[in-house]
């Protein structure tokens, strides 16, 4: 019996068109991994001019409807193009844009057609980068609790406040962020969602000095930052999904944030630290060892079922499955499996994994940041506790009715 997926000739004559244009438009000098804290300038230009490329052609953004500047691939195609971008060590888009990733879905759903028409081509073409902006000093898991406000004023809301380990280094044109429409308003009824350009006067970015800062999927994020509003006029037309209604857009972004629609493309590393212990130096390698065998066993286990819940939530998301727990279960599996997968790491291969020196570094240092995004990696888009939280509830642990998952659709 052959267990292994193989290529229909449709995808694998995808497969093929989708590595021509890589041969084509993928530079020499791009670096394929690199440690997004210190991507330089000229690294992440090289990255916005291949995530160009791939806008033109509909793949930065490939389930995107075309009208949007998306390539509206099926499940599939969208799956092998990610696959193809992971052996590559890039992820889809190549360079941070989590604002773009999380708010193209939402205005899809939330968005009037004149917000569709005016933000998600600059977003799916890679013409823009977007930050997310949700955090505050005084509210992360406590979304609902943020204090930063935006209040009308004629035809522009007024922005003041401040958001907290957001972005990413080199800059944004949009942030996506979530304020307080109604200060006197309920709880969950007086938040609301502007897409604000960065360029308006009054906004003042931060860098603060973290750990490992690459996120989701570690594509380049680099810094995190504060960002600072002081009586910020953003257009009243840049508000989506309604006055006090973004609770409910706000389900639909972290669904997902939260994993809902999968993360495809990711953590490429984890295979090439198995490729590399089976590697012979001098008549040995460390897959000899019966010890490291079995942690590297364990190790691809965790990996590949990691892999497998993004591609159903890929699936599910896309052919419009019921969906539940699904999100959170993959998110929450990710961020444990890859804590889990770090320490493995280290058994097997010992303290090398933990230096960036170019002498020692084992695939060039990716293990080491590999080894911080690990950590890191435990709180954005929800912590653990807030994944099992989310879990239960939909799972109908503990409350009297299941829970949905946001619309995405
Ligand atoms: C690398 C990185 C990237 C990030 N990127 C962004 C970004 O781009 N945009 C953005 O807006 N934010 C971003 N964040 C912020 C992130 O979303 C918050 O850190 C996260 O929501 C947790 O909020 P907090 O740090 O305020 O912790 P808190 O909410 O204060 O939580 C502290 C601890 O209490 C636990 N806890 C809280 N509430 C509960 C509960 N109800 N039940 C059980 N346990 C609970 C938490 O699990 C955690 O362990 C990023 C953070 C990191 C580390």
């Amino acid at each position: 019996m052959n267990f292994a997926i193989e290529d229909s000739a449709e995808q694998s004559a995808f497969r093929a068109e989708v590595r021509a244009f890589f041969e084509k438009n993928i530079p020499p000098n791009l670096e394929h991994s690199v440690d997004p804290c210190d991507m330089s300038y000229e690294q992440y230009q090289l990255r916005r001019d291949l995530g160009r490329a791939l806008g033109k052609q509909g793949w930065l953004y490939p389930s995107m409807p075309k009208e949007y500047g998306g390539g509206e691939l099926s499940t599939d195609n969208v799956a092998i193009l990610a696959e193809e971008m992971s052996k590559l060590e890039l992820g889809l888009p190549p360079y941070y844009d989590a604002g773009g990733r999380m708010s193209a879905p939402t205005i899809l759903v939330w968005g009037t057609p004149e917000h569709k028409k005016r933000f998600l081509p600059p977003i799916c073409r890679g013409e823009v980068r977007t930050w997310q902006l949700l955090t505050e000093p005084g509210a992360g898991s406590d979304l609902a609790g943020i204090k930063s406000t935006a209040i009308r004023d004629g035809d522009v809301y007024v922005v003041n406040g401040q958001k907290m380990f957001v972005g990413s280094s080199h800059g944004a044109d949009y942030s996506w962020t979530i304020l307080v429409t109604d200060p006197k308003g309920e709880r969950h009824k007086n938040l609301s969602w502007l897409m604000i350009p960065m360029n308006l006067p009054g906004i003042t970015v931060t860098p603060m000095d973290l750990l490992a800062t690459g996120g989701e999927g570690g594509s380049g994020s680099g810094v995190k930052n504060a960002v600072f509003f002081d009586n910020v006029r953003v257009p009243a037309d840049h508000l989506v999904g309604g006055e006090n209604n973004g609770w409910k857009v706000a389900t639909t972004h972290l669904e997902v944030e939260h994993g809902g629609m999968g993360r495809l493309a990711d953590r490429r590393v984890i295979y090439d630290f198995i490729n590399l212990c089976k590697e012979r130096h001098e008549g040995w390698a460390i897959a000899d060892d019966p010890d490291a065998r079995a942690e590297l066993v364990d190790l691809y286990i965790e990996a590949e079922i990691t892999r497998l819940f993004a591609l159903r939530n890929h699936w599910l998301a896309h052919t419009n499955q019921p969906r539940t727990y699904e999100g959170s279960q993959y998110s929450l599996r990710r961020k444990l499996s890859g804590l889990d997968i770090a320490e493995k790491m280290l058994r097997i291969a010992g303290p090398l994994v933990l230096t960036k020196d170019k002498r020692w570094a084992p695939l060039k240092g990716n293990i080491e940041y590999f080894q911080r995004d690990a950590i890191t990696a435990l709180h954005p888009g929800a912590t653990t506790d807030i994944q099992r939280v989310i879990m239960a509830r939909r799972i109908g642990i503990g409350g009297r009715e299941r829970e949905k998952a946001a619309n995405l659709r």
